[in-house]
């Protein structure tokens, strides 16, 4: 064992009270330490703070830290103070005294680490600044901010190749969640890491198993999955809102299985008191917002589950990320249905932001669609998304791979629901959502039909080859793929500029048959 080497180790017990290095933690921090370039892509929560803290701690001068995000910077420094690192940062939040007492602190060699926002490096007086101290290495995080056609692009990225210019001496490290191979390209060019060595930590999680199911009543389906596979096991439950994490914590208390919501809504007091008991307890399972989840690391989250729609892959990856850490089996269960399409889109459409946002958030969305009505293995289109090559066309763990669902040929089916909206727009101008468009199909004379003469329409009852949950299925799958849209709050069916291949034959529409909906296992208990 060399001595820089037990150096990092030492540090790895000593400060963080880790026992071993995670995956390639180790490879990257020797690499580092001893003076070399390194690109670094590891999942979220992979362990990528590690791999820049510890050589800044082994190494001699002060770590500087190129971070985006403003607004974790107070944490993270908090957290390493509280391990007795000597941890600052510099950004616009502060005020000038506070800024040049950071400022003297780093001259006089009383930082480990520095973190600074990328903008404050286009200014001279910084890099003046920095040149009059000690630097051991500098860490770019969230690299493929860099990246002109990425999603998160920011200009100021672009100047950061001055570092390797200015401090050719000094080891780099870029890292990076989310990559691309082109990113992946993009990140060694515009930062001028042309000798980097890479590190690519895989993106796959063997033990956890994907599955998404149609959203019928998502409670119950819910409990019937826990009953079913992980009774008295840990696990988290995300919601869309504040208001269904407790509703749905409390149905299943009133069920028999130990709940309690998370939510930002809730006072600090009660939320720290639910994270603990959900971190010491065996068997707890905490329904909540995305607000938590971060820096939780729990080892044996047995599942997550989904009760609403991701907004985007990432998101989807990082929190059923957050089961089976310890590598034992888990499960990833989502219910996923129509309204949630809906429901998204009205968000994006009626949201705040501007238009590029917004179209960023509607690719964010297709994607997180496509996976839902894959009909090919989730597992290797998840990996295929992040850049990755899958090991195996079927991963043999996923619902797909396991009981591959059958398609079918809904051109027809498409033809007609198309046709009804177009019947509507035409003959009446008014707006209907998915719901009386499909009571049409089914020819049914409820009094909305009535009230508006849709009984009169040639289209009436044309559909009754399908049960309604199948049309469901269909208007959910043509939203996904963007042959049909919504607009509006009431979410009003509207044509798409592909909705005309299909009305006019030139194209075919293959539909994912739905499963069958599971037995229902209700018992008196439940309500
Ligand atoms: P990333 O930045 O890649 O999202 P972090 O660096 O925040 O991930 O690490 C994620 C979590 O894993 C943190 O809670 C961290 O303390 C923990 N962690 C990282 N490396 C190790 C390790 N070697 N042993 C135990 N826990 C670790
Ligand atoms: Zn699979």
């Amino acid at each position: 064992m060399d001595v820089t080497e037990s150096d990092a180790r030492r540090t790895l017990h000593k400060v963080f009270g880790y026992e071993a290095f995670r995956g390639e933690q180790e490879a990257i921090v020797d690499h580092v330490v001893a003076g070399g370039d390194a690109v670094v892509l590891m999942p979220t929560g992979g362990g990528k703070s590690l791999c820049y803290q510890i050589p800044a701690l082994v190494r001699a001068g002060t770590g500087i830290v190129v971070s985006p995000l403003i607004a974790l910077m107070q944490d993270q420094v908090d957290a390493l103070r509280a391990l007795g690192v000597r941890a600052g940062f510099v950004n616009s939040t502060q005020d000038f005294d506070e800024r040049r007492s950071m400022e003297a602190q780093f001259l006089a060699g009383e930082l480990d680490l520095l973190y600074l926002a990328p903008e404050r490096l286009r200014l001279d007086s910084t890099l003046a600044l920095l040149s009059r101290g000690e630097i051991s290495v500098f860490a770019i995080d969230e690299a493929h901010c860099v990246a002109q056609w990425g999603h998160d692009f920011r200009p100021d990225y672009l100047t950061l190749s001055v570092l390797g210019e200015r401090w050719p001496d000094v080891p780099r490290i870029a890292l990076t969640a989310t990559a691309t191979g082109a990113t992946h390209q993009e990140i060694t060019q515009r930062l001028g890491m042309p000798d980097a060595k890479h590190f690519v930590a895989s993106f796959d999680r063997p033990n956890i198993q994907y599955r998404i199911v149609p959203k019928a009543d998502p409670k119950k389906q819910l409990l019937s999955f826990l009953k079913d596979e992980h009774a008295g096991d840990a696990g988290i439950v995300y919601c869309l809102s504040r208001n269904s994490t407790e509703k749905t914590a409390e149905y299943l208390c009133r069920n028999g299985i130990e709940a309690v919501p998370y939510h930002a809504g809730l006072d600090a007091g009660t939320r720290a008191v639910h994270q603990s008991r959900f971190l010491r307890e065996e068997g707890l399972v905490v329904v909540a917002t995305i607000a938590f989840g971060m820096g939780i690391d729990k080892p044996d989250v047995r599942f997550v589950a989904h009760l609403d729609l991701p907004k985007s892959v990432e998101g989807y990856y990082q929190e059923t990320g957050r089961a089976g850490r310890d590598g034992l089996p888990s499960t990833a269960w989502m219910a996923y249905g129509l309204q949630d399409v809906v429901q998204q889109r009205k968000l994006i459409q009626g949201g705040e932001g501007d238009e590029a946002f917004r179209r960023r958030a509607a690719s964010h969305l297709d994607s997180m669609l496509a996976l839902c009505e894959t009909v090919q293995c989730r597992r290797a289109q998840l990996l295929t998304y992040f850049g990755q090559e899958p090991t195996a066309a079927d991963c043999g763990n996923c619902d797909t791979c396991l009981t591959p669902p059958e398609s079918w040929d809904g051109t027809v089916a498409a033809q007609k629901l198309l046709s009804t909206v177009v019947r509507l727009k035409r003959e009446r101008g008014q707006k209907f959502g998915a719901g009386q468009i499909i009571d049409i199909l089914l020819g049914r004379k409820t009094a909305k039909v009535i009230q508006f003469d849709h009984d009169q329409l040639s289209v009436f009852g044309i559909g009754e080859e399908l049960a309604e949950a199948e049309w469901r299925g269909v208007v959910r799958q043509l939203l996904a793929q963007g042959l049909i849209a919504v607009e509006g709050e009431y979410g009003t069916l509207v044509l798409t500029e592909e909705s005309g291949s299909v009305l006019g034959r030139q194209r075919e529409v293959l539909l994912r048959k739905e499963a069958p909906k599971p037995a229902s296992r209700s018992t008196k208990a439940e309500r």
